[in-house]
């Protein structure tokens, strides 16, 4: 008997993809937990039903999360991830010799504890002392936070259940409030396939707070659609202003100093959303 996981991606189109077992479920007070044993992508983190992180694509999600900003900035010592609690935006952010702290704050600890028990490639770098990891809700901890970080990272889930204030203009305003005088935001804002609606608005919110806005895009295959969009709002430095010789060699699989500014080359159906 054959067993498969189909997300649906939308009310008429998903992804599916074939079970070896089921590793642990549970509903926590936050969300549906799923780690699932998958044929193709090696072990998945489902959170609502939804694929979070596998380990076969893990890298290019969480590579471009956090190197675009933290080579754009110049000096990235103090860095915050809201949500992230597989650990894979953290385990790229400690590549970075001049981040100096990074703190962690996921709304679910259990999150946390089976990443580290099922996603070990991934979640490896949670205790690295460089690390700070809470467990709190990401919009009351910005809304407290005043001018302490250098960069700032979203790293949520969809704009639904404990993320849906992770998406609105006021969680914006918090996080440049949040950012010091020269810092860098950047959330992941989802796919243009199906949720065009969203990158739209977040486009134009981030636009009326940051001086600099930039969207970006990855391929992500187990994400719906496979493409994937990035928004950086920045108050001093421009990603596209980088000098590309000046960018560190890190360990990277899908990152490279090209795809830096190869990345903000939009298809044109996406560059028609942040006009
Ligand atoms: N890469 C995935 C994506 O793009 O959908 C996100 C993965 S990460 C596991 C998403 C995390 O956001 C989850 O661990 C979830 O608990 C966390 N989260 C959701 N709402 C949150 C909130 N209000 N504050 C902090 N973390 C939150």
């Amino acid at each position: 008997m054959e067993l498969w996981f189909t997300e649906k991606q939308t009310q008429s189109f998903g992804i599916t993809a074939k079970i070896k077992r089921t590793l642990h479920t549970e509903r926590t007070p936050y969300q549906k937990l799923d780690m699932l044993e998958t044929e193709e992508f090696g072990n998945m983190l489902l959170l609502d039903g939804m694929v979070m992180t596998t380990e076969r694509d893990e890298f290019v999600y969480h590579e471009m999360v956090a190197h675009p900003a933290l080579n754009t900035h110049p000096n990235p010592e103090e860095v915050l991830v809201v949500g992230g609690g597989d650990g894979g935006v953290v385990r790229e952010i400690l590549k970075h010799d001049k981040v100096k702290h990074v703190t962690l704050v996921d709304i679910d600890g259990k999150v946390i504890e089976y990443s580290k028990q099922y996603l070990p490639s991934i979640a490896g770098k949670l205790e690295d002392p460089r690390v700070t990891v809470l467990v709190d809700d990401g919009f009351m901890y910005i809304a407290k936070a005043k001018q302490q970080f250098d960069v700032i990272m979203v790293d949520s889930t969809e704009p639904v259940g404990p993320a849906v204030h992770l998406f609105e203009k006021g969680f914006y305003q918090g996080i440049y409030e949040a950012l010091k005088p020269e810092g860098i935001f950047v959330a992941q804002t989802d796919n243009p396939w199906f949720k065009a609606d969203l990158i739209r608005k977040v486009q134009q919110d981030v636009r009326e707070i940051f001086p600099i806005t930039r969207l970006y895009v990855a391929n992500i295959p187990t994400y719906p659609s496979g493409l994937w969009t990035f928004t950086m709002g920045s108050k001093t430095y421009d990603p596209l202003q980088v000098q590309k010789d000046e960018i560190p060699a890190i360990e990277t699989k899908y990152y490279t100093p090209e795809l830096h500014f190869a990345a903000f080359a939009l298809p044109k159906f996406v560059l028609d959303l942040v006009k």
